[in-house]
């Protein structure tokens, strides 16, 4: 069992004013394997305290400065990738192979600062005045479960390359991969304050980070629901928010597609991270014409994918992250049948052989409306929905015919048509015939998707503001 007791404030490990705890169970086995301890307002008001005490300094090191500094937090989280592995599949119950490219995302996102970091244009000269990027101050960065490390990682990367100090409050769900973190990053020997880890509930410790007048920034990803109260709360502040939202991503197989490239990669897009991810591909949108074909190609492929523990290697969907997860999916399998929705593949239940813990069965289904429910909310978990389209025109209007705008996937064979159809969606990144990814690239959404964009110099600008000194 897990007993987790401590919190990171001004560079030590110190035990929270808060004593509620909360459970931190196996989803594989949906056993509770230890305990949280989670801060209250009275924490989260001493880490800000710290962060603003270290801002003076810590914005006046240089750049060398602060790549050195980042480069230790690099090699101080290489080191502990082993162990941060057995969390992410022992707390969040991700497949062998994803857990692994999990574990290994921290490192990969905080070198992706430091290119940036080397290449930031700090100072231009526009006419008269010379234009300098200034960080903003402390920085709230509020993380979700669903990649707590590499989330953890990449904003506190982004905030502490500009020169801001920052207050982090990660998922209460993930807190054993917290606190592995927090253990690598005292070893990076970053100055006091620079950093706090503050694990809270959102209602409680994030609240007074969104409110707070000391905080400067707020960057967040997790739900639209919470997005919009934190963007409330920081309105009163002024504060600069950057969000990072929900999605319901379109996978649109265009009518030149060859089916054994586009089915295998439509798969792996709609059960990214076992249906958990933002930029999961939900809604397969297929061309009337090659309706049957599409459907019989998507169906096999999916009765064939292996759910369950995600210790087997052949495991490729894992068990969602929570009963309360578990639960919503199954109420969106038992309302896509209700909405008139064809099931192709899977349905209500557990995987054959899962009987403990929260496996689900990897779900299809087809004669899905635009405007079903099914294919409206992001259910966060590997439920797809089959869409026909008539032509190109009509394809490009149901990706686009969504609240949000994160992602999409566009597979055809001809590059000069997939392009066209690119242009035209409405989404903060789109893929075409690949699912690999850019990481110097703008990362985030348009509409309900979010505000704002993470990674490379862009990630590096939202926690700036520019000056303009003119002569
Ligand atoms: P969530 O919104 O429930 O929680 C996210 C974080 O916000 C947690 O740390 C939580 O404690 C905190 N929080 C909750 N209420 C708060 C409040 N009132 N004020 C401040 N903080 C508060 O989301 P989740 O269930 O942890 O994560 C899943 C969601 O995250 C999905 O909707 C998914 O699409 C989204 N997500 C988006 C991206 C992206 O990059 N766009 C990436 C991953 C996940």
């Amino acid at each position: 069992m897990h007993a987790i007791e401590q919190i990171s404030i001004n560079g030590e490990w110190v035990t929270p004013q808060g004593t509620e705890r909360f459970d931190l169970f196996n989803p594989a086995t949906g056993e509770v394997t230890g305990q949280v301890r989670l801060a209250n307002e009275a924490d989260a008001l001493k880490a800000i305290a710290a962060a603003k005490a270290a801002f003076p300094a810590w914005s006046q090191t240089s750049r060398d400065e602060r790549i050195a500094a980042l480069m230790r937090m690099r090699d101080a989280l290489e080191a502990c990738q082993p162990v941060l592995l057995q969390a992410i599949v022992q707390e969040y119950g991700a497949p062998a192979s994803r857990a692994n490219w999990m574990a290994r995302y921290p490192v990969s996102v905080i070198d992706e600062a430091i290119n940036a970091l080397k290449a930031f244009e700090f100072e231009s000269v526009v006419g008269q005045a010379r234009v300098v990027m200034t960080p903003l101050g402390v920085a709230g960065l509020i993380t979700p479960w669903n990649s707590n490390a590499g989330f953890i990682c990449g904003k506190l990367a982004a905030a502490l390359a500009t020169g801001c100090t920052a207050v982090v409050k990660p998922s209460e769900m993930s807190a054993l991969q917290t606190h592995i973190v927090t253990h690598a990053l005292h070893q990076a020997q970053l100055p006091p304050g620079v950093f706090n880890i503050v694990t809270g509930r959102g209602e409680v410790v994030g609240k007074v980070l969104s409110r707070h007048p000391d905080v400067a920034k707020i960057s967040f990803t997790g739900s639209t629901a919470t997005g919009k109260a934190i963007l409330r709360n920081a309105a009163d502040t002024f504060k600069r928010v950057t969000l990072e939202l929900g999605g319901k991503s379109p996978t649109i197989i265009l009518e030149d597609a060859d089916l054994a490239d586009a089915v295998p990669l439509a798969i792996q897009a709609g059960f990214m991270n076992s249906g958990q991810a933002c930029i999961a591909g939900t809604r397969i949108l297929v061309p009337v014409s090659r309706k049957a074909e599409c459907e019989a190609a998507l169906a096999q492929a999916v009765t064939a994918v292996k759910s369950g523990d995600p210790r087997d290697p052949a495991t490729e969907v894992g068990p969602m992250v929570s009963e309360k997860q578990w639960q919503r999916v199954q109420s969106y399998i038992r309302l896509g049948q209700q909405e008139g929705a064809r099931l192709l593949a899977g349905g209500e239940g557990r995987a054959a052989g899962e009987e403990r813990g929260w496996s689900v069965r990897p779900t299809l289904f087809s004669n899905v409306q635009n405007t079903m429910r099914i294919a409206q909310e992001e259910i966060f978990g590997p439920v797809l929905s089959v869409i026909a389209y008539q032509d190109e025109a009509e394809a490009i209007a149901i990706a686009n015919d969504t609240d949000y705008g994160l992602s999409a996937l566009v597979l055809g064979r001809d590059p000069a048509r997939a392009h066209r159809v690119a242009g035209q969606i409405t989404a903060g990144r789109v893929l075409v015939n690949t699912l690999a990814h850019e990481a110097a690239a703008p990362f985030g959404g348009f509409k309900h998707s979010g505000i704002g964009r993470e990674m490379g110099r862009w990630g590096l600008a939202a926690f700036m503001e520019p000056k303009s000194i003119v002569m």
